[in-house]
Parts: C-alpha cells; sequence; structure tokens
C-alpha cells in the first residue's frame, strides 16, 4: 500500500511531517507539498465490524456484546491494555527455563500424547530453528492443531520452558521462506516498511489490509481487553484491517496547535496506540491521544460554562456595606486568611451579573458554614432570600442551629424547612418566602419542592453538593428571582486535587479552604495491628477515665446498609460486654430512624454516652470537641479521604486527640495509604497520593465527581497535559473560528452534551 501521507501543515521548531500510521518522519517538504490531500471521509469509520475479512455476524454480535465494539470507529477507539514486547526471536539454545520466549521454527513430526489424566492431551512437535538447534515444543489440549502440523511447517510460538518442554502460549504459522533467526537490531527504515532486511519475520511497519504474520509473536504486541468469544488476536487482526482507515478520522486538534506541540496527527496517533513500531512512537502516541481527549472534554465543559454565563442571568449584589464587616467583626473568632480570601472571591462573584458558580472545597472543620453564611447574608441584607440545601435531615437541621449561632441576635431570621417539619409550622415560612421577606432558609431536598415558592432567591448553598443530582440542583436554579439564576456556591468536604477538579468541574470556579481554623490541634494517628490490640483498648480506656470520649468506627460491609447495620450492633454488643465494659456506649448506623440517630448524637454531645460505635454515616455531621479518640476498624478498606475525614471529626476541643487505625496492612497498597495518612494531615495533598495510588479509576468518590473514562490520559500524571489542554481550548473558543467550530464538534462526539451533563452529577 502506498504511504498516505499526513497533511498537516508544517510549523514549529519541533515539527516534522511524518508518515500515518507509522509515523515515520517524511522529512521532505517537497514530499509533503505534493502527497495527495486526504479529506476525512468519517462515514467509512461507521460501517459495521462485518467489514473486515474474517468478521461474520455472529462475531459481530459478540464483540458487539462483550466490548461494545461495533464499528471501526470503535474498533480504533478500543485501545490495547498494554503491550508484550516481544521484539525478538530467541534461538531454541538461548531459550531459559521459566522465561518467556518467542521462536521461529518448522515442524519435523507432530503427535498427541495420551496422558494418564482423562482430561489431558499434549500435542508434541519435533522442530528445528534456524540455527539447526533441535526441540520439542508442545501445547496442551489442542489435539486437532496436529493436522496442521505436517513436516515442513513454519511457525513462531510464544510460550515458556516448563516440564513438558517449551509449552505454547500463542503461535501463528508464517509462510515459506528463510527461517527467521535470531532478529538483527531494528532500524527505521526496517520499521517503515523497508523489505530489504529481514522482511520475513518483521511485520510490515504500516498497518492496514490483510494482517501479515509475526503480529501476534513478534515486536510490541498489543494486548486488548478481550472476552471469551472475542479473543485478543482477533482484535489484533482487526485493527490492523481498521487502521487502515485511521486517516478518515477528524483531526480535532488544529494543525498549529499540534505542530508547536510535536504531536503526530489524530490518525497517527491512534494507529501508533495499537501498533507502534517501538516504545518511543508509543509514549508519543499516548501523549498525543491525552493531549486529544484532555482537550475535547476541556471544550465540552468550556461550552457549558460559557453557554450559562450567556444564557443565565443573576441579580447583581451591592457591594458589601458596614453590615457585612460588622456582622465579621462580631464573630467569635478571626476569619483565616484562607476564609478571607474566600470572601473576596464570592464578593467579586456576588457584584456581577453572571451567576456565581463557585465549588467551596474544603475539609470538615476547616470553616465553610462561616463562608457560605457570609454569602447568604449578602443576599438578605441586599433584600434577598438565600437558602441553604443540605442532603439528610441531620445536617439541615444542625446548620440551622450554626447559622442562628452565627448570624447573631440582631441577624436574619433563619428558618428551617425539612420533611419532618409539621405543615402547622411551614405555613408561616412558606408565605413568608413567597412574600419576598428577607431571609435565611436551611433545609433538605424539601426545598426544591414546587409548593415552595421563593419571589427573591438571590444566593443559593448545595452542602456536601455531590450527594445531589445535576436535576436537583438545576430546580433550585429556577427559583431565582424573577426568572433569574440565584448565584450558586457548592461546598464539598472531600478535598478533590487540582487535577480532579479541573476534569470534574471544570466549569465551576474553585475555593479552597487548606487552612484550619487556630485552636485545631493535629490529631495523632497510628496504625494498629493485631498485636497491638489490647494495649490499645486500655489507652483509649485512660481517656475514656480522664474524661474524654471516644468514637468506635465499623469496617466497611459493601453488601448492604442492613448488613453494616447488624455488623455494628454486634462490635458494639462485643464491646459493651468486653473491653468497654465499664463505660456507657450507643450505637449508630443507617437502618436507625432519624429521630433515633437524632437522640444518639445529642446525648453523645451532651457526654451522656461515652463510646459511639458507628458505620461510616458519622462521616457527615457532628460535633462534639471532647471526643478525642477515633478508632477506626478495617481501615484498610476505607480509602484515604474518607480516613482523613473520619479522623476531622476528633481534634475539635482542647485536648489531644488520637486516631487509631485498627488494620491488617498486609497488602502492599494498603500499607502504603495507612503509612501515608499517618504521616499527612493535608487532605489535600492526601487526595493527591490517593489519586496516585489507585488512579483515577478507583479512586473513591470519583465517580460521584464525574470524572469520566479517558482512553489515553492517565491522571494526576498528565496534569501537564492537562493544563495546556485547557489554556489551549480556552484561546481556540476565544477567536470563535472554524477549528473552533471543529473542535466541538469533535468534543460532542466523544463526550457529547447528553453524557456530559450525566458526567456532572
Ligand atoms: P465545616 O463546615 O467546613 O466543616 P465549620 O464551618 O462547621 O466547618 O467550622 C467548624 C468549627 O470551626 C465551627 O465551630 C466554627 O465556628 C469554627 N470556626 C470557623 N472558622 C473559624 C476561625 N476562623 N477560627 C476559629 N474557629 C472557626
Ligand atoms: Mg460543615
Amino acid at each position: 500500500m502506498e504511504a498516505a501521507r499526513s497533511t498537516t501543515r508544517a510549523s514549529g521548531p519541533n515539527w516534522r511531517p511524518t508518515v500515518i500510521g507509522t509515523g515515520e518522519e517524511i522529512g521532505d517538504r517537497q514530499v509533503l507539498l505534493s502527497a495527495p490531500v486526504v479529506w476525512p471521509a468519517q462515514g467509512v469509520l461507521d460501517r459495521p465490524l462485518t467489514t473486515l475479512k474474517g468478521v461474520g455476524p455472529k462475531l459481530a454480535s459478540a464483540s458487539s456484546e462483550d466490548l461494545g465494539v461495533e464499528s471501526l470507529r470503535d474498533m480504533l477507539l478500543h485501545l490495547p491494555r498494554l503491550h508484550r514486547n516481544l521484539v525478538e526471536v530467541t534461538p531454541l539454545r538461548e531459550v531459559r527455563a521459566g522465561e518467556e520466549a518467542t521462536v521461529a521454527v518448522e515442524v519435523r513430526s507432530a503427535k498427541v500424547r495420551p496422558t494418564r489424566k482423562r482430561r489431558l492431551t499434549i500435542l508434541e512437535a519435533e522442530v528445528v530453528d534456524a540455527e539447526g538447534a533441535a526441540g520439542k515444543i508442545v501445547w496442551f489440549n489442542r489435539p486437532w492443531l496436529s493436522d496442521r502440523l505436517e513436516p515442513g511447517t513454519r511457525l513462531l510460538a510464544r510460550g515458556k520452558i516448563g516440564k513438558n518442554g517449551f509449552a505454547v502460549a500463542e503461535h501463528e504459522f508464517i509462510g515459506a521462506g528463510e527461517l527467521p533467526g535470531r532478529a538483527p537490531e531494528r532500524t527505521d527504515r526496517e520499521v517503515a516498511g523497508d523489505r530489504s532486511a529481514g522482511e520475513h519475520w518483521i511485520r510490515p511497519g504500516r498497518p492496514g489490509g490483510t494482517p501479515p504474520s509475526g503480529i501476534h509473536t513478534t515486536g510490541l504486541v498489543p494486548v486488548y481487553p478481550a472476552s471469551e468469544r472475542v479473543r485478543p488476536p482477533r482484535l489484533r487482526e482487526w485493527a490492523w484491517q481498521a487502521a487502515g482507515l485511521a486517516n478518515a478520522l477528524a483531526e480535532p486538534i488544529p494543525g498549529r496547535e499540534r505542530a508547536t506541540r510535536g504531536l503526530p496527527s489524530s490518525a497517527d496517533s491512534i494507529v501508533g496506540a495499537h501498533l507502534p513500531p517501538d516504545a518511543e512512537r508509543l509514549e508519543q502516541a499516548r501523549q498525543a491521544l491525552a493531549f486529544e481527549e484532555l482537550s475535547l472534554y476541556q471544550a465540552t465543559l468550556a461550552v457549558r460554562r460559557r453557554r450559562r454565563r450567556s444564557s443565565a442571568r443573576a441579580v447583581a449584589l451591592a457591594p458589601p456595606d458596614d453590615r457585612m464587616s460588622d456582622w465579621i467583626a462580631s464573630l467569635p473568632f478571626e476569619l483565616t486568611a484562607d476564609q478571607r480570601r474566600a470572601v473576596d472571591e464570592i464578593d467579586r462573584d456576588l457584584t456581577g451579573e453572571i451567576p456565581m458558580q463557585r465549588l467551596l472545597m474544603g475539609e470538615v472543620g476547616s470553616g465553610k458554614t462561616v463562608v457560605a453564611l457570609y454569602a447568604m447574608l449578602r443576599a438578605v441584607y441586599d433584600g434577598g432570600q438565600a437558602a441553604l440545601m443540605a442532603p439528610t435531615e441531620t445536617l439541615a437541621e444542625q446548620h440551622h442551629r450554626t447559622l442562628e449561632g452565627l448570624a447573631g441576635s440582631d441577624g436574619p431570621r433563619v428558618v428551617l424547612l425539612t420533611g419532618s417539619v409539621p405543615d402547622s409550622e411551614r405555613n408561616g415560612p412558606l408565605n413568608a418566602l413567597a412574600d419576598g421577606d428577607p431571609l435565611l432558609v436551611v433545609g433538605t431536598h424539601a426545598l426544591i419542592e414546587s409548593s415552595v415558592e421563593f419571589s427573591r432567591l438571590r444566593i443559593a448553598v448545595i452542602d456536601e453538593q455531590h450527594r445531589f443530582g445535576v436535576r436537583q440542583r438545576a430546580e433550585l436554579d429556577r427559583k431565582g428571582e424573577g426568572g433569574s439564576a440565584p448565584h450558586s456556591l457548592h461546598m464539598t468536604a472531600t478535598p478533590i486535587p487540582r487535577t480532579l477538579s479541573l476534569t470534574a468541574y471544570g466549569d465551576l470556579d474553585t475555593t479552597s479552604l487548606r487552612e484550619l481554623p487556630s485552636g485545631r490541634k493535629p490529631v495523632q494517628t497510628r496504625i494498629v495491628e493485631d498485636g497491638g490490640r489490647s494495649d490499645a483498648y486500655e489507652f483509649i480506656r485512660d481517656r475514656l477515665r480522664e474524661g474524654r470520649q471516644a468514637f468506635v468506627v465499623c469496617p466497611l460491609v459493601s453488601e448492604s446498609v442492613m448488613v453494616e447495620a447488624k455488623a455494628a450492633e454486634q462490635e458494639a454488643s462485643r464491646l459493651a460486654a468486653g473491653e468497654f465494659r465499664d463505660f456507657s456506649l450507643a450505637v449508630l448506623h443507617g437502618q436507625q430512624s432519624a429521630e433515633e440517630k437524632q437522640r444518639t448524637m445529642l446525648s453523645f454531645a451532651g457526654g451522656d454516652i461515652d463510646v459511639l460505635v458507628a458505620t461510616s454515616v458519622i462521616e457527615v455531621g457532628i460535633d462534639v470537641p471532647n471526643a478525642t479518640v477515633m478508632v477506626i476498624e478495617g481501615a484498610e478498606r476505607f480509602g484515604l479521604s474518607q480516613l482523613h475525614q473520619l479522623r476531622g471529626r476528633v481534634g475539635r476541643g482542647e485536648h489531644a486527640s488520637h486516631c487509631l487505625l485498627f488494620a491488617d496492612a498486609r497488602s502492599e497498597a494498603a500499607k502504603t495509604r495507612l503509612e501515608a495518612i499517618e504521616t499527612e494531615r493535608d487532605g489535600f495533598r492526601l487526595a493527591e497520593v490517593d489519586l496516585t495510588i489507585r488512579g483515577e479509576g478507583e479512586l473513591l468518590g470519583t465517580r460521584q465527581h464525574g470524572l469520566p473514562r479517558f482512553l489515553a490520559a492517565s491522571l494526576p500524571d498528565d496534569l501537564p497535559l492537562l493544563l495546556e489542554a485547557r489554556e489551549m481550548v480556552e484561546r481556540l473558543l476565544d477567536t470563535g473560528s472554524v477549528e473552533a467550530e471543529i473542535l466541538i464538534d469533535a468534543a460532542r462526539m466523544r463526550f457529547g452534551d447528553e453524557r456530559a451533563q450525566r458526567l456532572a452529577a
């Protein structure tokens, strides 16, 4: 096949035109200029898999069901998990026992050998290689293959020497001709398809058309996510064929942008990611694809952000007056520097007509509530109304108390609206809201019911924002004053590393509270393994005798809340009869009624209970400064961020606090995680560590933060690429050029509007 030439324009210092499919440099401007122009004919890629040689309806439907691969485009986007490096053919004499190798051999004879075990057959072939060395290779349970092993047959076989000889894991037949010996050093010329040397064993460099021999057993062999019905070798052959059409892929990144970064074209990158000639090109392809998909995702977010900015209008508030500074001065504490910065950023948002969409991140106890109240008071002093929506009644009630306290005796009225507020008590506040009285309202989902009518809603605060869906947040948005959108402040106690906030929340402005209010003492954290438990319990009893209180958090149980509740109850009775029999103890879990939980929490807060045994529900919600010990059972099962949040329940008073991680830290990953929490106090850094250890796909909470699954990008490692993509996208979109349109189109195809909305949930 004649080389299709890349049509990207040449500019920039590092850029060299390359051959599609191999990334081989063309290097000659004249060649490039005389090359045929390739217009993407995208429709080709929507053809079904059956277009490919060797794919019938049955395989096609298996592929669709098992892998979601239906079209040629799907196949091109179905990237290998990894590449096995089988660059060299090893002479038989040099194959070492136990080490994987690929050999190239000619069959002398073959026979199926019966074995004692009924369900085992061994197919044995006597073979020789190019050096004339003789050997024996074997297959287990493949008796039918013997028909194809006529003397003189040549094949490549990958496997290992075991007890019975060289056991073949994968093989492929090769044609007549000289038998491949050791691979000579591969040069770029060979890789690019120059057949003058080693052609019979090096697979030809340019994918497309009939798959050549060697694709399964030599070079960088792609390993695909596969299924029982669609095995990796098939996918390799399909990828090879589909790769020939890669240049029909649209090119979303403008040539100029690729050129300045030295990135190969989209088509080259896709082919390179499947069938790279060498490791360097593979990495180059991966980077280019990562940059491309990060750009597409950023474009999706940027479009959404711009659309919202241009459509919805908010009521611009007057700049803060003396009442606000008086209120700040009246607080029982000084704002931290982070809180002051947050307040400034919010003020800047509120004085504009573009609705504020700000994410306020800060771990439990970092003082988000005061900042939220600041924003809410701004609305009320401006003659408007403000609402705070919390995910649970307990939280709403707690916020209600806190806000009433902090707002001060001469502050505005704070009303509570939850499902359990009786109708008789609802009517007053409902009427006041409808009448446009300036007041603060705190509630649950009840706030977005249609019966709740705000006539002057100017600020909406959403606590634990990830626990609400897009729709619920949009409902609240619709309740803005006179058809305008309220300014929104979204709060989260999960510190999200920058990498995630830029991707998952790329359409929100972010503010973080990293600095804890003064007076908070660092919590001493210790891992306790089995041998240390009794000492640890003794240590806890000492603290209890001093008058302190303790939390015991039960392990995460995945099966169900019911099982989890039961486990917590069992643990509570075990402790009540054993380690803590001299103390008062209560249990808290998700199966209890709201009232029951409330009662328990209040009596724990009041000091009537010494030890509170709980499931991880206590993650949200209670502030008990006298509780100084946090025991976390099965700590290895929690994510770092979660452990850190649980730990944040203690260390809130004047006494030194301790967090004891009861853990079975035998796995390496668990150990690294627990050691990180033992030494690191900054929640943002912990989240970053969590992300690195587990990868963004695994990170607890990633789902809820709606990060899409990327094909090639991997965060946080690709943060520099992400920042670059973000900058480029903003710049391009500002131009409103055709190039921007192309990018947006491609983004829509890849991350679609519908999809993107779900992702932002
Ligand atoms: P969050 O909502 O982030 O969990 P809160 O706003 O509830 O945190 O604050 C936790 C506690 O710290 C509250 O008792 C609050 O009054 C107090 N607090 C907030 N800001 C400060 C500050 N700057 N200095 C001292 N205490 C503060
Ligand atoms: Mg809070």
